[in-house]
């Protein structure tokens, strides 16, 4: 075959997530691929997408010939042991397990060299032949453009088979480099994902991160206990959406409250519009049920399905509320409908019996220790404690 030259490259060094896949090639000095061919090879970064897989496809074509006219090894080295050994061990066990694939199709013999376009100067101890190392050489050579395409369409092919996987990676269009919008999908420990390269410093960093927590609060008593009991475990983001609470002065009395002790505890929050005619709606022909019957699943349905909306919006997987703590409301209904909307939206409700462990005397005793406003029943006027008298509905 005479003396020919190998060329190694690799695709997937610095993207954050999966594997790096190197190809070790070479054309058949006997028989290379025609001059139509070679004029359309090029740098592998400069061809369209479409295109590179068309020349993709060739380069399997001519390798499958019984007079091939390229050899080529390609290997995978996944995220894991990239985790394990770091990216520039692992790269090199890419190329060299590369190199051994293409050795079984080329007499060993007929090597002159092996060239490689970095320059980690790795040593390949058990090849016979030490890699040379010389930056830019991808610029010109079309042998390690020909590399670059079979690795990188070989990588990105099985990217694809991710797609189903982490539909929201968009792994389709976006090769997952460091980019800004790689942390903001990032942002909750929750997305990271088990192809994704955890010793990588960025993504280190976001594991160390407390994951967050978005927290419906019906009011701030109620709020007390989850704040004791989960602030060390999670970043949690404060949802006020009650427009069940009545009257109007009452609402603005426990929301001022809500953000007053938020201020103190430097504590994140959103607060959501008072609609109280969605509220009038959801619990309409069953205003005369008694609390914790039908009327009180609708206005936990209601507030619960808001606050699922916005954990979706926020890329926020945990979330719950703090009606879990009152010994009025029905844990089970509460849990079943946060299961409801967790389901079907790839979130977690956090099912915690907040009232457990002493939690709602535990609350009393905090409210009354900061001096904090707690009110004496639960929020709309059909609640059975509302203070100016329950109003019955005469629906003939
Ligand atoms: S009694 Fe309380 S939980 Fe029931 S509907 Fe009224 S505000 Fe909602």
């Amino acid at each position: 075959m005479g003396k020919i030259k190998i060329w190694v490259d690799e695709a997937g060094r610095w993207p954050w997530l999966w594997s790096v896949v190197a190809c070790a090639l070479c054309f058949n000095p006997e028989n290379k691929p025609d001059k139509e061919f070679l004029k359309k090879i090029t740098d592998s970064k400069k061809i369209l997408k479409k295109n590179r897989e068309q020349l993709y496809n060739k380069l399997i074509e001519f390798s499958r010939w019984d007079n091939p006219k390229v050899f080529f090894g390609v290997w995978v080295v996944d995220n894991y042991l990239i985790d394990e050994i770091n990216i520039k061990e692992a790269n090199k066990e890419s190329m060299r397990r590369a190199l051994v694939e293409l050795f079984r199709k080329i007499p060993i013999d007929d090597i002159d060299s092996i060239l490689i376009d970095w320059n980690d100067n790795y040593k390949f101890d058990e090849l016979k032949k030490q890699a040379i190392f010389i930056i830019k050489w991808d610029s010109k050579i079309l042998e390690i453009w020909a590399a670059s395409i079979i690795a990188k369409v070989f990588r990105d092919k099985l990217m694809l088979t991710y797609s189903s996987l982490y539909p929201d990676l968009n792994l389709e269009n976006h090769k997952w480099y460091g980019t800004k919008k790689h942390i903001e999908y990032l942002s909750s420990k929750n997305k990271i994902t088990w192809i994704h390269r955890l010793t990588y410093k960025p993504i280190q960093k976001l594991l160390e991160q407390k994951p967050k927590l978005l927290l419906h609060v019906c009011c701030w008593p109620d709020a007390t206990i989850p704040i004791v009991d989960l602030k060390d475990k999670y970043e949690i983001i404060w949802f006020w959406y009650d427009p069940n609470i009545q009257p109007k002065k009452e609402y603005d009395k426990r929301l001022d409250n809500f953000k007053k002790v938020c201020e103190i505890e430097k504590i994140d929050y959103i607060v959501w519009v008072y609609d109280i005619k969605n509220f009038f709606d959801e619990i309409k022909g069953l205003e005369n049920t008694p609390e914790k019957w039908e009327k009180c699943t609708k206005c936990y349905d209601m507030r619960l399905k808001k606050t699922a909306e916005l954990a979706i919006e926020l890329w926020i997987k945990e979330w719950t509320t703090t009606l879990n703590i009152s010994p009025h409301k029905d844990l089970d209904k509460m849990f079943k409908i946060g299961d409801k909307y967790s389901l079907k939206n790839n979130l977690e409700f956090l099912k915690i019996a907040f009232r457990k462990n002493g939690g709602f005397e535990r609350s009393v005793d905090y409210t009354k220790k900061y001096n904090i406003y707690r009110q004496n029943y639960c929020g709309c006027i059909y609640s059975d404690t509302y203070p100016w008298g329950r109003i019955i509905l005469n629906n003939n």
